[in-house]
């Protein structure tokens, strides 16, 4: 691995490969990332703080395969979860010292603002109105808007433009939400609920004729349902998934971005997203950096 000026590698403390099933102990399994010894951050910055006390809370999501499933104790696994990791290592804070707290939509821009949470890490689209509240590193991938379907198709539903006079399922305070707003025949055609799971049942009971959000989500739902639910394909937003952080704080949004620039330019960024999201979807090129 790579290091940046300041760290020093400990080698004892690279840790199990991520997946391991056969982890023994309680304690959240580490991640494939090697854990740095921070040597030096400027005193009074995020980076020094979070250091010092060896532990960080990041906010991520609890019920969406591949980016941040809850494993049932209470630890995300996914991709999400995996970039977490590697920021927390790159301060020098081991899996173990990561609090997870869950997110939905909704409530991301609060927790960084109330100070609940150092970082959401959570399929998190940037954009202009975020970036009022937030401040983002990233981008770390790029999503688009899709519909999800019952198997089969039955109601023909083969890109958004068939939405009209269709009930279509969302979740409240995501882009998703707002971008289907134009598609459909009337707004009470949006059923909005907290997570996306919780759009499932509607779509099996024909409540709905679709779920919408970002196409990796829909891809996680529909493999973790199989046989039930199909993706339709048919992208048509641009969602760049960024690391929301509290507004401002410049010297540790270039922290997270230096962090995710090494691990694009290393080769661990494709281990990671191997290991989670692409044992599903392809790997894609991870998308450039956005330093604004
Ligand atoms: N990426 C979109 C957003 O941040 C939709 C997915 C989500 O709600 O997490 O709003």
């Amino acid at each position: 691995m790579r290091l940046s000026k300041g760290f020093v590698a400990v080698a004892a403390a690279a840790v199990t490969v991520l997946g391991l099933s056969a982890c023994t102990d309680s304690a959240a399994p580490e991640s494939s990332v090697d854990v740095e010894e921070v040597a030096d951050f400027q005193d009074g910055t995020t980076m020094a703080r979070l250091a010092e006390a060896g532990e960080i809370t990041i906010g991520t999501k609890f019920d969406q395969p591949l980016f941040g499933l809850d494993d049932g104790s209470g630890t995300p696994q996914g991709f999400d979860a995996e970039i977490g990791k590697l920021v927390a290592a790159k301060l020098g804070i081991p899996a173990s010292g990561i609090t997870w707290v869950e997110t939905v939509s909704a409530n991301r821009e609060p927790f960084i603002q109330n100070g609940d949470v150092d970082l959401v890490i959570a399929t998190y689209t940037i954009n202009d109105a975020r970036k009022e509240v937030v401040s983002f590193a990233g981008p770390y991938y790029q999503a688009g808007q899709d519909l999800l379907v019952l198997e089969g198709n039955p109601d023909g539903i083969e890109s958004v433009d068939d939405l009209a006079g269709k009930k279509v399922c969302t979740v409240s305070g995501s882009t998703s939400e707002a971008n289907i707003a134009e598609y459909v025949s009337a707004p009470t055609d949006i059923i909005a609920t907290d997570t996306y799971s919780n759009c499932l049942e509607p779509l099996r009971t024909g409540a709905v004729q679709a779920v919408t959000t970002d196409n990796v989500i829909l891809a996680g739902l529909a493999d973790q349902n199989e046989g039930e639910f199909e993706v339709v394909g048919a992208p048509f937003t641009e969602e760049p998934y960024g690391i929301g952080l509290a507004l401002d704080d410049t010297d540790f949004r270039m922290f997270v971005n230096d962090t995710l620039q090494d691990a694009e330019d290393d080769g661990t960024w494709d281990e990671l997203w191997e290991a989670t999201a692409g044992k599903v979807l392809e790997t894609p090129e991870p998308p450039a950096i956005d330093r604004y």
